[in-house]
């Protein structure tokens, strides 16, 4: 069993968590999409598995599609600080940094 037989959009239209366009209704069907998610007890998985994958369309782990970009780069830019504190320390901060850092879905 994997963690997408836990999902709480099984059983939701597939097509409400991938909006045509960002404004008006596209907007309402995410914000519908994040209501599902914010129930889901696979949300962070859900989230860690679409930025590990790259996945740029649609609702994931309740995190739209900007919202998801906004998180990239911030854990690109902690990665890259931490790959820097490496090469000056020599320890693995690159380690310490990704258990620190906790992703949390926008509501
Ligand atoms: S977090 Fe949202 S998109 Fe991810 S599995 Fe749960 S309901 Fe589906």
């Amino acid at each position: 069993m994997s963690w997408q037989d836990h999902a709480a959009c099984r059983t939701v239209d597939p097509e409400l968590f991938f909006p045509v366009g960002t404004a008006g209704p596209a907007k309402l069907q995410v914000q519908k999409a994040q209501r599902i998610c914010a129930g889901c007890p696979v949300r962070e998985v859900c989230l860690e598995y679409a930025l590990d994958i790259g996945e740029s369309a649609g609702v994931w782990g309740g995190a739209s599609e900007e919202e998801r970009r906004s998180l990239k780069r911030r854990r690109s830019r902690r990665q890259a600080a931490a790959a820097r504190a490496d090469a000056t320390s020599g320890g693995p901060a690159e380690s310490r940094a990704r258990e620190r850092s906790v992703t949390r879905p926008a509501r």
